[in-house]
Formats: C-alpha cells, structure tokens, sequence
C-alpha cells in the first residue's frame, strides 16, 4: 500500500503515541457482551508495545452530551486488559494536566486508555484548539478506527494534519480490502445489494452502477424494483413511491454496462414469522394476500451461476429477511458459494455494513471472506463512492 502511511513507516521506540481506535462497544450490566471491537485493534496495540512505544488509547464511547459514567470508557478496561493480555492504565481526561503525567511517566511499551473523547464538545466539533490538547500529549498519531473515518472529527481527522500520522494495521488491512473490492478490483465485479429499503440505499446503487459489470439486487428493495417492473408483489415490504427512482437507477445501469439482476422466483408466506408455512414461487404468481420473505431456489442458482464468472465481489444487505428461517437460505447459500471460491483464490469477496456483518456470521462464513468489515456507516459511505475524511487525512502528502 503506498498512499498512506503505515505502522511500517513508524518510528516508535520512546515516543508518544496517539492510537484511534473503536471501543464502542455493545455493553450489558457493565460488561462487555461483544469482544469484536476489541479484537481487532489488539495487532496494532500489541505490535507498537513491543515496538517501545507509550500507546495512548483514544476512543469514543456512546452519544455523551458532556460527561457521564454510563458512557465512561472506564468500564471498557477490564475487557480490554484482558483480551490484551497485559494491564491497561486508565486516565480520567483525554487532554489537560493528568493526561500529561501519566504519559509522561509511563514506561515504553506501556498502555493506556484515556477518558471518552466525546465528553469534550471539541471533538466533533473538530475545534482546532481541542485537537491542540490532544496533541499536545503526543509525538505521533495512529488511526485504527475505520468504522469512525466517515466523521471529521479531533480524534479521528484533526490530529492527522497536526502530528505525523500513521494507519494502524486494521485500518491497513480494511484499506487494502476496500480498494480490492472497488477502487482497483479484478474485473468483473458484480455487487449484491440486499436489506430492507432502496430509500436508505440510493446513493450506493447510483455509485455501484457506475463502477461494477453486476448489480445483483436482493431483499425487500428488489420488491421495489419488481414492483415498478409492473410486477404485483402482494404485502411485501415494498416502497411504490419509489418506483420512479428504480427506474431511473436501472436506465443509468444500462447506460453505464451494467447488468441489473433481479429475483425470477421468491419464498413467500402469509405472515412475517420463522417457519410460518411458505410456498415457492415465480415472481409473478406472488398473491395478493402474500409476502416475499426470501429469494427462491432458481434465482439463487442464477445468482451463484453468474457469481462463478466473476472476479471480486462486494455485498451488503441479505437477500432475504435472514433472522426468520428458512428466509435465510438464499443468503447462507450464495455466502457459502461465495466463501468457496475465496477459499480457493479465485474471489475476492468483501462484505460488510449494517446486517451484513450478523448474516455472514450466521452462515458461517465471516472468517472465509476475503474481508468482512464491521464498519456500519463508513462501509456504507465508502460503497458510495464518498471520501472517508479520517481516510483522507492519513493520505501522504
Ligand atoms: P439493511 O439494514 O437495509 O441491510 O436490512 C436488513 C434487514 O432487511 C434484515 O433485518 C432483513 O430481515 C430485512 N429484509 C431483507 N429482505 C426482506 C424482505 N424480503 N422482507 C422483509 N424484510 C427483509
């Protein structure tokens, strides 16, 4: 990778280090239930410890408005030390007089995690002087928070243009995938896009068009697309207003090369429930009194068929409502067809955003992937075509 610096690049022994990471993790009755977050941050930790240098945690912790125990990071340390391996010292602030002594007193190789940066106002704010603070109490800064790159923030943007500043190695390696995917990928690419609503997916179907040679659509927005193909799709979650807009995406698709796959048959059911007695049928026999839960067994052979002939592959949103089985079958299928080719070294295949993340796990194939980014929003704004601003800010100048 040669448009951003990397831990590589670093010169760590004895120095401060300013280290962004996700620590936003899911928490009940005071502890951690999901170790994810924390997991993919311990390379980059355990690497710049054994490197020498003072790594000095920041993150984020919930929506604060100022400061307050719930959303203190405090409560994080214990997951963190343990999952680490090695004992983690807490700082009450993340800028100011405390934050100075202990880093300035700890010994290289040493740990800490310093308070919520969100309890400052400063910090999404971006405001010049807090980035300052913050500085102040480094020597270098690394940013291994993709999952917070779409936001300009102190923490995650400001600091890259006052201090030298370095990608951690998940942010490499989510970098590296990203661009495999889209920015750079081995043609063709197809991309599946499936979930709930076109409405919350417009801007990634009009960037996807543009830039892949396969637009699979599944899930509740292939319905709006049927639906405006004049085909009746019954009680299914569809938004007919939209119909116009799933037009005009499928008019830019053929201007631009790419071709639209859409459902030919479904899995359909009276009520939205697992196991609720379902009947295979082709997209135009769907009653009046019936829901499209599922993509069916021809239109996921066609899918897999199509799948086989391509090189990349990058997917978000499942084909069917996954959480009710067996509306989970066309999902688990096309991942585990998926999974096989990249295991073979013939796909590249990147997933992530939102569910994406809970579907792959579900069907098993979250570590066969070429990738799978736990990143909501920033995944969702990079399948966009935006630019990420923490991503940005790492760019060598
Ligand atoms: P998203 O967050 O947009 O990726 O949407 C994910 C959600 O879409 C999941 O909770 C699925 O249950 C739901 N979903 C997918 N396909 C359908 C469908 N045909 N009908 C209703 N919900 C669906």
């Amino acid at each position: 990778m040669t448009a951003f610096k990397t831990l590589d690049d670093a010169d760590l022994s004895g120095k401060r280090a300013l280290v962004r990471v996700d620590l936003n993790v899911p928490m009940e009755d005071g502890k951690v239930t999901d170790t994810t977050r924390i997991d993919r941050i311990l390379p980059t930790i355990r690497e710049m410890s054994a490197k020498g240098a003072k790594v000095v945690l920041l993150a984020h912790f919930g929506r604060p408005k100022g400061r307050d125990d719930k959303n203190s990071l405090k409560q994080v340390v214990p997951a963190l030390a343990h999952a680490l391996g090695q004992p983690v010292t807490f700082v009450s602030d993340c800028i100011g007089e405390d934050v100075a002594k202990a880093v300035s007193g700890a010994k290289n190789g040493e740990v800490l995690l310093l308070e919520n940066t969100r309890f400052h106002a400063g910090d999404e704010k971006n405001d010049p002087d807090f980035v300052k603070a913050l500085a102040a109490n480094g020597d270098l800064f690394v940013n291994d928070a993709f999952s917070a790159a779409h936001r300009a923030h102190a923490s995650t943007e400001g600091l890259a243009h006052v201090l030298p500043a370095f990608a951690g190695r998940t942010m490499q390696a989510e970098l590296e995938a990203l661009s495999a995917g889209l920015d750079n990928p081995a043609r063709p690419v197809m991309a599946i896009v499936g979930g709930a609503k076109v409405s919350t997916k417009l801007e990634l179907l009009g960037n996807l068009v543009r830039k892949v040679d396969v637009l699979v659509i599944g899930g509740g927005m292939a319905n709006t697309f049927l639906a405006a193909r004049g085909v009746g799709v019954g009680k299914s979650l569809c938004e007919h207003d939209l119909a116009a807009t799933a037009r005009e995406i499928e008019e830019k698709a053929k201007a631009a090369g790419c071709e639209i796959m859409l459902p030919v048959d479904a899995l359909v059911a009276r009520e939205f429930k697992a196991h609720p007695g379902h009947r295979v049928v082709q997209v135009s026999e769907v009653a009046a009194d019936e829901m499209i839960l599922d993509a069916g067994p021809l239109s996921v052979a066609e899918v897999v068929l199509k799948l086989n002939s391509v090189k990349t592959l990058v997917w978000n949103g499942p084909f069917g409502a996954f959480e009710l089985p067996p509306f989970d079958t066309a999902t688990v299928t096309v991942a585990k067809a998926a999974a096989k080719r990249v295991k073979a070294g013939t796909l590249v295949a990147v997933a992530g955003g939102g569910d994406t993340v809970s579907a792959m796990n579900h069907a098993g194939v979250a570590d066969d992937l070429t990738y799978v980014s736990t990143a909501g929003g920033a995944f969702l704004e990079w399948m966009e075509g935006k630019a990420l601003p923490g991503v940005e800010a790492l760019r060598k100048r």
